[in-house]
């Protein structure tokens, strides 16, 4: 009996109670904070949803139970996680950034790091302690995200710098995009873990690190950016004027190894966005059902009962019950492998996010031009749709060079995942399709002989 698709009783509640807290506490905002047009204000309306969320053990559901947190498995995560975005997929992105920030910590922070940042976080009791998780950055200076492990010397890359000054860094530079990063209040969140380029004068897959930065740090500000779906997920640029940070909150593991906090990072929430895809289309699909078990058209009997909209939705149907099946395997894998799935996590972000793009715009087809009147909501699940393949690392840029660099590698097992096997990922595997920098005569660094962080299970 190795493969059971029956949830356990306990996941079966982590489901429920996760519905009953998307149906009660975001159903009634989740149009009003989309129609808001200041995005900060947009994100405040959540604020007392996030504190029952709090309450509820949901915001730090993701984080081991040894440090406070829910102690959820990734299995477990991404059930409670199809609940909470079937409603309203930017706040589930909320949650998941606070997993992004401060996972990297239990990865490779040391003992006293994991219990100031994660128990720090774990054990507030105010409702709002919220964390960030800042790699990107702005498009084109030079390389914006996607080519952040670009090897070469002043190739593409990172930006954001932090230079060793006694027993601090600092830190210079812009961030463009990251969540949760300004807090409520566009004064920066509790905690928040910054890709920074650590040292200058190589590439990307030795220069970067993660330093964690605290709420109330001189010389840095946030401004908030104005998107088109999840919009209850505050999005913001981030500046840093000589913004002096401890030297000490460099997390320890990550030092000229930020280029794998990011592909782990993007790894582990893979399946989360892939279970977002499918939670939107679930919901388009249950609406387009809906709408076609009672719609006549003028004739005899609902829509239905005829050929087309039947098949399309049957085929839209089945992509549904596929991804949720990639997904649950995708968290399993994690769960088995010690939170590492850098290769099947990007194949289930970018398999799930565009099939499940299409499956919405089928539903559209279904319910036809009444799916452009905005009291439908149509227009929202479109919108929603079409930002997953963007966000959480692009498909283009980031996901899927991450899976072309584990297949070239000569030791690629393509039965690996049939079989559950782990798929190391080094950093040889990296910097692969990454765009040269301007100066293209300049030497490329090879595949570095640094210590990693090993394959460890947690
Ligand atoms: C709602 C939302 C939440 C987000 N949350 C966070 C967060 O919490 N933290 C965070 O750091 N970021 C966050 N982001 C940003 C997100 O992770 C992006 O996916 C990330 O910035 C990378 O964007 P990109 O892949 O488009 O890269 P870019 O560098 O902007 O590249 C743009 C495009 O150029 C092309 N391209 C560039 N280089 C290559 C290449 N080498 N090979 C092939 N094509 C290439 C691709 O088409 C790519 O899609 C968020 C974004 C959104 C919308």
């Amino acid at each position: 009996m190795a493969i059971d698709f029956t949830l356990t009783e306990k996941q079966r509640q982590i489901q429920l109670s996760a519905r009953s807290f998307a149906e009660s506490h975001l159903a009634p905002l989740t149009d009003k904070v989309d129609a808001e047009p200041d995005p900060l204000k947009g994100f405040q309306l959540t604020k007392d949803a996030y504190a029952e969320a709090c309450k509820r053990g949901i915001a730090f559901s993701m984080m081991p139970a040894e440090y406070g947190g829910g102690g959820l498995s990734n299995v477990d995560f991404v059930i409670a996680a199809e609940e909470i975005q079937a409603v309203d997929p930017g706040f589930g992105t909320t949650v998941l950034v606070n997993g992004l920030g401060l996972l990297p910590v239990w990865y490779y922070g040391t003992e006293e790091q994991k219990k100031r940042f994660i128990g720090t976080a774990t054990a507030d009791q105010s409702g709002e302690f919220i964390v960030g998780y800042a790699a990107s950055e702005p498009p084109g200076t030079p390389g914006g995200t996607a080519n952040f492990d670009a090897p070469a010397i002043n190739g593409a890359g990172m930006r954001v710098t932090a230079r060793r000054d006694g027993d601090e860094y600092v830190v210079n530079g812009r961030k463009y995009w990251p969540c949760n990063v300004g807090g409520w209040d566009n004064q920066g969140a509790n905690l928040n873990l910054v890709i920074v380029r650590t040292d200058p004068g190589v590439g990307g897959t030795v220069g970067l690190s993660a330093l964690m930065i605290e709420r109330g740090t001189p010389g840095i500000t946030y401004r908030s950016i104005s998107t088109s779906a999840q919009r209850s997920t505050p999005n913001c640029e981030i500046i840093f004027d000589n913004a002096r940070v401890p030297a000490e909150n460099l997390i320890e593991g990550t030092r000229g190894n930020g280029d794998l906090v990011i592909n782990r990072n993007f790894a582990w929430s893979g399946p989360v966005a892939g279970i977002g895809a499918v939670a939107v289309a679930r919901t388009a699909y249950e609406e387009a059902l809906r709408w076609a078990k009672t719609y006549t058209a003028g004739g005899p009997a609902p829509i239905i009962n005829y050929q087309y909209p039947g098949y399309v939705l049957g085929d839209v149907a089945a992509k549904i019950e596929a991804a949720r099946c990639f997904c649950w395997k995708a968290a399993h894998y994690l769960d088995q492998h010690g939170y590492h799935g850098e290769m099947l996590g990007a194949m289930c972000k970018v398999h799930c996010t565009e099939m499940m793009f299409d499956c919405v715009y089928k539903c559209l087809q279904v319910v036809g031009v009444n799916a452009v009147d905005r009291k439908h909501r149509f227009d929202r699940y479109l919108r929603e749709a079409a930002l997953l393949p963007l966000y959480d690392a692009g498909n283009f840029g980031m996901q899927r060079r991450r899976v072309h660099g584990v297949m070239v590698d000569e030791t690629f097992n393509p039965r690996a995942f049939m079989d559950d096997e782990p798929v190391d990922f080094t950093k040889g595997m990296e910097g692969i399709d990454t765009i040269p920098g301007p100066k293209t005569d300049e030497p490329t660094i090879p595949s570095p002989k640094v210590a990693e962080p090993g394959f460890v299970k947690q």
